[in-house]
């Protein structure tokens, strides 16, 4: 978080340009929308316990649960801004990332499920049809999917290295019962070239223009698919997020009023992630790359 305020604060042509919006705490219904109170509370009780750790990855703290209340929420308002026209696009700035997240379980680092949460508020609140979750972590979103499975409303799509934690996202899965045929992995192979990323990733968002146009996209704006992220074995530069940005901007200007909440998930290489996350959000800002 500190290496992205410094590259954002650095950045003199593009922060004072930055709408900066105050997060607050998701509420309880907030939460429920993707997750069963028996998590909730459990996580409540694990981190007022003053335990350390949900599983073997995620590690907590006393203030985890109302840091990750935060993330949630930060999220939510990040909707509210899109929706009420306050700003074109908006990034939420949070950890604990969400996207491994499931309705019962936390899992992977993640504690609640920040981006299924704001999805799902957008349709609550703002009676929204379609919204397609774009997920760029180099992590298949496992909870994410999970939550929108059987839901046509909601377009999962997720490019990820595979095979790899936490082992789902292959090409079969593809959705269950009215949800089959709305959930879209790309599974990539370690070291796969940027080139075919990117073609993957163009080729997977033409698919879904015609599948399910949105009225809003989400990103799980994972940056540990950069190359030389100590978690993954994919290759893109901050040019390819870029130009990613920039295929999705143009995808929310043709359906969706140019409405894209993006959220950050993983990322771990802190010398290029704060100037990673800048190139992104200078993209969604129009500003220079
Ligand atoms: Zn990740």
């Amino acid at each position: 978080m500190v290496c992205i305020m410094e590259a954002l604060e650095g950045d003199k042509e593009l922060w004072p340009r930055l709408h900066k919006l105050e997060p607050r705490s998701a509420s309880d219904e907030d939460l429920a929308r993707c997750h069963g109170t028996r998590l909730v509370d459990y996580i409540h009780e694990m981190c007022e316990r003053e335990e350390r750790f949900i599983d073997m990855d995620t590690v907590i703290s006393a203030q985890s649960y109302e840091v990750a209340r935060m993330a949630a929420g930060a999220a939510v308002v990040a909707v509210d801004a899109v929706m009420g026209g306050e700003v074109d696009n908006a990034f939420a700035l949070v950890r604990p990332p969400g996207l491994h997240a499931m309705p019962d379980r936390a899992m992977g680092f993640c504690l609640f499920n920040n981006a299924a949460i704001a999805a799902r508020y957008a349709q609550t609140h703002y009676g929204l049809e379609r919204v397609l979750i774009i997920d760029w972590d180099v992590h298949h979103g496992n909870g994410t999917q999970d939550i929108f499975y059987r839901d046509p409303s909601v377009y999962y799509f997720s490019t990820h290295q595979y095979p790899y934690y936490p082992g789902t996202g292959s090409k079969s899965e593809t959705g269950e019962g009215k949800g089959e045929g709305f959930t879209l992995n790309i599974p990539l192979s370690e070291g796969t070239s940027a080139a075919s990323h990117r073609e993957a990733f163009t080729r997977a968002l033409n698919l879904i223009e015609e599948k399910l146009p949105p009225d809003l996209i989400v990103i799980s704006a994972g940056f540990d698919s950069r190359r030389g992220d100590p978690l993954g074995g994919l290759l893109l530069e901050d040019a390819d997020f870029a130009e990613m940005t920039k295929e999705v901007i143009d995808l929310a200007d043709r359906h969706a009023s140019g409405r894209i909440v993006s959220v950050l998930e993983g990322g771990y290489n802190l010398q290029t992630l704060g100037e990673t996350v800048r190139t992104h959000i200078a993209t969604l800002a129009g500003g220079h790359g």
